[in-house]
């Protein structure tokens, strides 16, 4: 492991019932399927996917909140996967989680000097119940709350300040790095930014490392510094945050970008929306995950996998080079359907050898 990576993950797979449970007569759910990453100290990287792409899990997974079916997690050189004692709780100090729902990860009936407040009777059992609450005063200002906050109960406070709260008990930990698993997509679009100006505050301010979560990139764009889009399971582009998604590559990055509002209520042009949806997990589509759901996919697509190549910017895609250079389709136009769009872009990368989806979109998409 180079220097600067604090956390690493070496082909981790995590698959729902393939070890026996209820589910064992049924295909395993293959969530999380061949991943390997290595985060950097001090970065911002998000994962970004559909819902159901396996991100989630793969978060769960570099906590060790789920255990992986196969490879590897590593925490600053130590074993995440096999650590146990106080090897473990370490671990569990240094790495801190941030829930999407503020409210259901709060227990109700504790204060929030209590829910804050908690984690230090682990992590630092040694404080008196004075410097106990003086550490909680310290960082309620720090996340933007007053001290006074802390006699106060969770459902006297707004969605925003509830998640204040959450990044406050993760903090009390003294943590190295943050998983926040879409820690602003429950919240109003008016307070998202501040939330996502606070943790981009703490991590310069700490030194802190931020792993972000998120099905929606206008979110993460201008929060990260890399990016790893996920599909089904896999990593299909992953590379610095303004290359990516500034130059998506994969037509699945193209897809999802297409899928942002212009801030000018146009339609982006140069990429077909996302249509269909996400393949079973159970039971993934053979070779490229991507080919029932892409416009250029051909029929080395339904039979080989493509690996993630590439140094700085990676990408899992056999034809991106040509599909970044092939003629962009004429705009769309709304009485277009979008399956004449779709013949339209296989006849210009493809030269009219085409797979027919099964779930080509209909003329009613
Ligand atoms: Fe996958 Fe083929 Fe589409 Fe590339 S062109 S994303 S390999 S289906």
């Amino acid at each position: 492991m180079s220097g600067d990576v604090i956390l690493e993950a070496v082909n981790v797979v995590k698959h729902f019932g393939a070890n026996g449970g209820w589910l064992s007569n049924k295909r395993p759910v293959q969530a999380v399927d061949g991943v390997s990453v290595q985060i950097r100290q001090g970065e911002t990287f998000a994962i970004v996917g559909e819902s159901g792409c396996g991100k989630s899990t793969l978060a769960r997974v570099l906590m060790r909140l789920l255990e992986p079916t196969e490879g590897s997690v590593k925490f600053d050189g130590t074993d995440v996967s096999h650590a146990q004692g106080n090897d473990l709780k370490s671990l569990r100090g240094d790495m801190q989680f941030v829930f999407q729902d503020p409210f259901s990860s709060l227990n109700p009936r504790m204060s929030v000097g209590r829910l804050v407040g908690e984690p230090l009777e682990v992590h630092a059992p040694d404080l008196t119940p004075q410097e106990r609450r003086t550490r909680v005063a310290a960082l309620l200002r720090k996340v933007g709350l007053r001290a006074e906050h802390a006699d106060h109960y969770p459902h006297e406070f707004s969605g925003g300040q509830r998640q204040r709260i959450g990044i406050a008990r993760a903090l009390a930990a003294e943590p190295r790095l943050i998983i926040g698993d879409e820690p602003v997509s429950a919240l109003d679009v008016s307070v998202q930014a501040q939330v996502i100006n606070l943790l981009a505050d703490l991590r310069r301010d700490l030194g802190l490392t931020l792993v972000v979560i998120a099905h929606d990139l206008g979110v993460i764009r201008h929060m990260s510094d890399r990016v790893a889009v996920m599909y089904l399971g896999r990593f299909v582009e992953v590379g610095d945050a303004e290359d990516v998604l500034s130059r998506p590559r994969h037509p699945y990055t193209q897809a999802l970008m297409a899928a942002i509002p212009m801030m000018d209520g146009t339609d982006r042009e140069k990429a077909p929306e996302l249509l269909g949806e996400l393949p079973n997990p159970s039971d993934p589509p053979s070779g490229c995950r991507f080919h029932t759901r892409c416009p250029y996919a051909r029929p080395l697509c339904q039979t080989e996998s493509p690996a993630l190549t590439g140094e700085a910017h990676q990408t899992a895609c056999h034809f991106w080079e040509e599909i970044a250079g092939a003629p962009v389709p004429a705009p769309t136009r709304k009485s277009e359907t979008a399956e004449a769009r779709f013949a339209l872009y296989r006849a210009a990368t493809t030269g009219g050898t085409v797979i027919h989806n099964n779930n080509s979109p209909t003329a009613e998409d």
